[in-house]
């Protein structure tokens, strides 16, 4: 369990800073894992108790471990819970979130695993390869990420120029690695996450970050791109404390999510 943040926002210059929505407590985790389970149906059945039951018949999840936390221990050891307990703010604007504030990046490795496969060879199995502005990307077909991220190719397309060629350029999709300094494994492991190009790209360990002391950055990611990207169900990794402008991974559950909390990125 992570102690939610009910701080109400602040506006610092043209950016709210984030210390969590002040909907949080309206949405109840009940409501948000009927909103996982629906963003997941071929995996998730149903809750029973504090269990996520599986369709395939597989072992059940624990939803909520009852350990207190801290952030890096959510990151190390995130339960589905925790894994929901940050709401994203999601629309074309820029957010600079509190200290520690990383709606996203707690992940359930049990669960992710269950979703794309706990293995290269299992997500291998599923994995196509889509075109990406005239270079081959590796993305998993699992809940039609695919489709999505052709999806939002296609509407980058119609982006000027200018504000789609950081876009253009990917750095990279499916790799079965840990995150840098963990030993958990990142999205890019599913192939549900991609990278942009590392030329506008603001990552807070590049800039000689340390967890809960980071350093400030102008974002060179066009918020025109982050916005559909979020349409299509990707969450943006500039909406994190430690921040990673180029990645964008699917997520569908934290958008339903703070649409049902009425979270937006441009509320001021
Ligand atoms: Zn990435």
């Amino acid at each position: 369990m992570i102690r939610s943040v009910l701080i109400s926002l602040l506006a610092l210059g043209q950016i709210a800073v984030w210390s969590g929505p002040v909907q949080a407590a309206e949405v109840s985790l009940s409501d948000r894992l009927d909103v996982l389970i629906a963003s997941y149906p071929d995996v998730l059945s149903h809750v029973d108790g504090n269990r996520l039951i599986l369709k395939d018949g597989g072992p059940a999840i624990v939803i909520d471990d009852g350990k207190a936390k801290s952030h890096a221990e959510a990151l190390a050891d995130g339960d589905v819970e925790d894994m929901l307990s940050q709401l994203y703010p999601h629309g074309p604007c820029e957010t600079r979130p509190a200290v520690n504030f990383d709606p996203g990046r707690i992940r359930s490795q049990d669960l992710m695993t269950r979703f794309y496969g706990k293995s290269r060879k299992d997500v291998a199995g599923r994995l196509t390869t889509i075109d990406w502005f005239g270079g081959p990307l590796q993305v998993t077909t699992a809940f039609g990420v695919d489709k999505a991220l052709v999806a939002v190719r296609d509407e980058l397309k119609s982006l000027p120029e200018k504000l789609r060629r950081p876009a253009l350029k990917s750095a990279g999709t499916f790799n079965w690695r840990n995150i840098a300094g963990t030993d958990r494994l990142s999205v890019h492991s599913f192939g549900a996450a991609i990278d942009l190009d590392t030329a506008y790209a603001d990552y807070w360990r590049w800039a000689g970050g340390k967890p809960g002391n980071v350093p400030v950055y102008k974002n060179r990611m066009p918020l025109e791109i982050v916005e559909i990207f979020e349409r299509h169900g990707f969450i943006w990794g500039g909406r994190w404390y430690h921040y990673d402008t180029m990645h964008f991974e699917y997520r569908p559950e934290l958008i339903a999510i703070s649409n049902a909390a009425g979270v937006d990125a441009c509320a001021r």
